[in-house]
């Protein structure tokens, strides 16, 4: 009989949204008059952007001739968007070639696939909390992970310690759940530490779009020394409401070697063998992103969600109560209120002002007493639940 990847069995059950939908229905059955406001969910709420629609329509109408139609795109992605993509990063003064993009459909797909590169013997150093997916992918490849916990005396922004030996090193700013972003000191030493013991890092860009304060690093990238340790990997899904439509992309610079194997190389020869590249007509949809009207249009959009985020900010602030994110984040972690658990305050908000958001503690042991928001939701809809939060909390 076949042997089945055991290390499926491993997988812990992920008990946080299926508890959020199961406390919710349950009160809704029961309160079947109250309307709740919606904090808990990273999707986005906003449609795409005029550019990306229009962009996606003419690519629906090239299907349609002759002439403009394509099959098969290349695996490794649209030559012309890998150099608009290597163009953003240069506009920034980040050097990243065209031949150093990867376009995939998500950063979820790349995060797991990325550790085909590696030996299985290599171990993961995932910072908690953490988004899930680290986790579960590298037991699903069987490694070992390294779990380096944070807390709010590092502000969540914890920095490599010596005694710790990392192979692969997942680092996610801004981050999820916390909405922490990591400075270009603290980066800096995180790609010291890669460098000096031969580790990877594998860089979440997936929020950097929410970033305000220029001096805050969109890319690590933009870090001395990165492109000898670090891979890249990006979305367009929270940059621009791409979640349903689907396309992301992957930085490997050239300059990537471990054991005489250039990292670059390998990974088109991965791609070429495991993909037959991204739809021609979501990638003429994600270049229209970039363009100048597409840029201006998805911070917009941005700036609607942002606004959100000063509503709670605001409120937190002045209940003098302890918080991360919101101003370079679309996400707000907040110390639950009197030495609260996560789940109790979740029960508090829900019950008292029909609130919802998401537990820290399902990100990780040390995200209980802590609470996520999630700024993605409508406008009115936060606004009231920061008014109600204040109500309740002064
Ligand atoms: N990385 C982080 C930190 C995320 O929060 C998410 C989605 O919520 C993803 C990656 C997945 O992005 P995608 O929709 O591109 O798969």
């Amino acid at each position: 009989m076949i042997t089945p990847n055991m290390n499926y069995a491993k997988l812990k059950e992920s008990y946080l949204f299926f508890n959020i939908a199961k406390k919710t229905k349950k009160y809704l059955e029961e309160n079947p008059d109250k309307k709740l406001l919606r904090l808990g969910i990273g999707d986005v709420s906003l449609p795409l952007c005029n550019e990306v629609i229009k962009a996606l329509h003419e690519a629906v109408d090239d299907q349609s001739v002759k002439e403009r139609f394509h099959g098969y795109m290349p695996e490794v992605g649209a030559q012309s968007l890998r150099e608009t993509i290597a163009a953003y990063y240069n506009k920034r003064n980040v050097n990243i070639e065209a031949d150093e993009v990867f376009v995939s459909s998500g950063a979820s797909d790349e995060l797991g696939d990325i550790l085909d590169l590696f030996d299985k013997s290599s171990n993961a150093l995932i910072i908690e909390p953490a988004y899930p997916a680290y986790v579960d992918a590298s037991i699903m490849a069987g490694r070992e992970i390294i779990h380096l916990p944070s807390s709010i005396d590092d502000g969540f922004l914890p920095l490599p310690k010596d005694d710790i030996k990392a192979d692969l090193i997942y680092l996610c700013s801004p981050n999820n759940p916390t909405g922490a972003v990591y400075n270009k000191e603290q980066l800096k030493a995180w790609v010291d530490y890669a460098n000096k013991n031969g580790s990877i890092i594998i860089f979440d860009a997936a929020y950097e779009a929410f970033i305000e304060d220029d001096t805050l690093p969109h890319s690590i990238f933009e870090i001395e020394g990165a492109r000898e340790c670090a891979i890249e990997i990006c979305s367009l899904s929270k940059t621009a409401g791409f979640t349903g439509t689907r396309l992301g992309y992957t930085i490997i610079p050239k300059t990537l070697v471990r054991a005489e194997m250039n990292l670059n190389a390998m990974w088109v020869r991965n791609r070429t063998t495991k993909t037959n590249g991204v739809s021609y007509i979501i990638q003429k949809g994600g270049e229209a992103v970039f363009t100048e009207a597409g840029q201006k249009q998805i911070h917009d959009n941005i700036n609607i969600y942002k606004n959100n985020a000063t509503y709670l900010m605001e409120v937190l602030d002045k209940l003098g109560i302890w918080y991360c994110g919101g101003k370079n984040s679309p996400y707000i972690w907040m110390k639950c209120p009197n030495g609260m658990g996560s789940w109790e305050f979740f029960d508090y908000l829900l019950t008292e002002i029909q609130v919802v958001g998401t537990p820290g503690e399902g990100f990780g042991a040390c995200g209980e007493g802590y609470f996520r928001f999630s700024m993605f939701g409508s406008n009115e809809d936060t606004k009231e639940a920061a008014r109600r939060i204040y109500e309740l909390l002064k």
